[in-house]
Formats: C-alpha cells, sequence, structure tokens
C-alpha cells in the first residue's frame, strides 16, 4: 500500500514501532516533561520567539482552527478570509457559527493569489487575516510576504493556518510576521490524526486571548495554555499521539528543518518533472511542496479509482466540483523516489502514455 494522500501520510517505521505499547498514566511529571519538550522544539521549528506559547489540543485540525478564530476574535471584530478552496470557506464557516463578521477574497480555481485581489479591501478596517498558508484543497501556496505586508500596514493580526504546509515550507512567525500558527498531528508530522497545535506570538497572547471570553469550554485556549505552562493539559489527550509528537519533533530537530523541507521539496520536485515529462497539466499557480494537483477533462476520480483497485497506490481526490477535474498527489510523509517511480508508471498505464 502506497499512500500519496495529504493525512493520514506514510508514517515512519520508529513511530509505527511504538504504536499498540500500553500507554502510561499522563498526570505525572514524566508526561509534563515531555509536553515542555514538545512545546520547545515546536516553537523553535516555528521561529515562534520570546514570550510565545503553544496549546495542544486532542482535535483534528479544525478543532485547532476554531479554537484559535474563537479565542481571537468576537462579534465586535471584522476579518478579510482569503477564500481560494475549501479550508478558506471553512474559516468563514467558523465565522459565520461564532458570528464573526468577514469578507471574503474570492479566488476562483486557477487563479494565482495576487496584490490586486487584495486591493479593494485595502480601503476597509479589519482585526485581522485569517489564510491557509498552503490551501491543500488546491495545492495553491500562497505568498505570506505579501499577506504580512498588507497586515502590518494595516496593523490586522495574521492567523495563519499552516496544517499542511508546516514542514513541507519553509515558515518563520517572527521573520513572516505571523502571530499565530496552526498545525495538525495527520500532515507532515506523519502521525495518527487526533493532535492539533496552536501557536502564538506574546503580542497576540497577552492582548487577545488574555482579555477575551471565547464562548468555547472543550476548545478553550486560555484552560489549554494555563495547563500547558506545567506540560499538562485540561482533559485527558491523546497520550498516545502526543508521545509520538515528542519523538517526531525530535526527529525532525536531530536531522534539521531544512534538510526534511529539502526532501519534501525534492520529491514535490522529482514529482512534476516526471508528469511534465508525460504530458500530464498541472496549474500555473505557486505550489506548496506538500501536494501537487494534476488536471482531468472529467475522468479525475475513475483514475483515482484504477490506481488505488489494480496498483495498491491512493492518491488524494477532490470534492464538490472539482472532483472530475483534479486528483492531488501528496509529498509529505515517508516516501521516497522510489515511490514516485511507481506512482509515474502506473499512471502513465492508466492513462496509456
Ligand atoms: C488537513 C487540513 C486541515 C484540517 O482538517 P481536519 O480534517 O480537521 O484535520 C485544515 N486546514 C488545512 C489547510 C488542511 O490541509
Amino acid at each position: 500500500m502506497r499512500l500519496f494522500t495529504v493525512g493520514p501520510v506514510m508514517m515512519y517505521p520508529e513511530i509505527l514501532e511504538g504504536s499498540g505499547k500500553q500507554l502510561p498514566y499522563f498526570r505525572t511529571n514524566q508526561f509534563s516533561e515531555t509536553m515542555l519538550e514538545s512545546e520547545a522544539i515546536l516553537k523553535r521549528l516555528l521561529g515562534a520567539g520570546e514570550g510565545s506559547k503553544a496549546a495542544f489540543l486532542t482535535a483534528s485540525g479544525t478543532g485547532a482552527m476554531e479554537a484559535a478564530v474563537a479565542g481571537f476574535f468576537g462579534r465586535g471584530d471584522r476579518l478579510l478570509i482569503i477564500c481560494g478552496g475549501g479550508f478558506g470557506k471553512r474559516f468563514a464557516e467558523i465565522c459565520g457559527v461564532h458570528g464573526i463578521p468577514h469578507d471574503d477574497v474570492v479566488l476562483p480555481f486557477g487563479k494565482a493569489l495576487s496584490e490586486e485581489d487584495l486591493e479593494p479591501f485595502s480601503g476597509k478596517e479589519y482585526s485581522g487575516m485569517l489564510v491557509n498558508m498552503d490551501e491543500t484543497s488546491t495545492g495553491q501556496l500562497y505568498d505570506i510576504g505579501m499577506l504580512s505586508a498588507f497586515c502590518r500596514r494595516k496593523g490586522m493580526y495574521l492567523i495563519v493556518d499552516a496544517i499542511s504546509s508546516f514542514l513541507a515550507d519553509p515558515l518563520d512567525m517572527e521573520k513572516d510576521g505571523i502571530d499565530a500558527v496552526i498545525i495538525s498531528s495527520q500532515k507532515a508530522l506523519s502521525l495518527a490524526p487526533g493532535i492539533s497545535a496552536v501557536v502564538m506570538r506574546r503580542g497576540i497572547y497577552k492582548d487577545r486571548l488574555l482579555r477575551r471570553d471565547s464562548g468555547l469550554y472543550y476548545l478553550d485556549l486560555k484552560h489549554h495554555l494555563l495547563d500547558q505552562e506545567r506540560g499538562q493539559t485540561p482533559f485527558t489527550p491523546a497520550v498516545g499521539i502526543l508521545l509520538d509528537l515528542n519523538a517526531m519533533l525530535r526527529k525532525i530537530s536531530e536531522e534539521g528543518l531544512e534538510t526534511w523541507i529539502g526532501r519534501t521539496a525534492h520529491l514535490a520536485a522529482y514529482f512534476r518533472k516526471g508528469a511534465a515529462e508525460m504530458g500530464i497539466p498541472m496549474p500555473d499557480y505557486p505550489l506548496s511542496n506538500a501536494v501537487t494537483p494534476i488536471l482531468f477533462g472529467g475522468n479525475a476520480y475513475d483514475v483515482f479509482l484504477k490506481l488505488r483497485d489494480s496498483y495498491g497506490i491512493t492518491v488524494t481526490p477532490s470534492g464538490g466540483d472539482l472532483r472530475g477535474r483534479v486528483l492531488r498527489v501528496g509529498h509529505i510523509g515517508n516516501l521516497s523516489e522510489e515511490d514516485y517511480d511507481a506512482l509515474l508508471d502506473a499512471l502513465g498505464e492508466v492513462l496509456g502514455r
């Protein structure tokens, strides 16, 4: 079985070996130390800086998106959302549920985000911007430098869902002027789904989070941060995934972040070159290293089924309007050039190239 999906992804042997073992009790100093170490490594990998905070939630990525949005903003705010696909739309829906006013920068499929798209909103006041750094539904990688400059000019907070970009594309909270980042366990961290984190810089923590009532109970970030100060969580967390997270963060830290991102970037380039040589069309907007969309005239889902049923290869199908038009090939997780050779061979046979 080979997964070229965007979560869950192919896992690493050292993580697979650990799963299935007896879990420890977690209200202990030992577990607390592990959690504090995870927080320190994660903040370093993200360039979060002095006084930054991390909250670990037992929830899928969407739980962390909701915790962040409702923790930082409310009915008295107005947000600007980059809405270029399914995950941008999710931010808009979260704001809708919490009664937070928002304007959406709506990008049709295929269009690259540019400064012109922001222009109509430049005269209006906003408390913050919500963006999915890699809009995983299309694979578009947004220009964080451009978005960050816009936010700084207008005094807006910048909240980045880097769930699929973290460890795949370069990202540095201090340098890129990002106030909060959201990540999740099942993407490039290559762990089981179930743990997500919100990492925030000092300013948004003190001036927003601490001063607001989120209206949330289970997902209240304040409560999580308070407990994380001593390496604990308010409720029983996914203990096993948190232990795996620590092992993975140590592994990435030892290998070096640049090496890690470099490997994914190399695999993305390797696949794109092979696909281009076979004449497989790909979009021309900027792409994240995490995923490559490949374009079809209408039979995308049939190709997905053939790859899965005849070759044991699972790529990522698309939903909604893009179901027949787009398959997405992931580059995160434990994959090698050999895996892409197998995928390209299978694609060649299925497409008759
Ligand atoms: C995977 C992903 C999420 C989280 O989805 P869940 O199914 O809730 O884990 C959120 N945003 C982006 C950009 C993603 O790729």
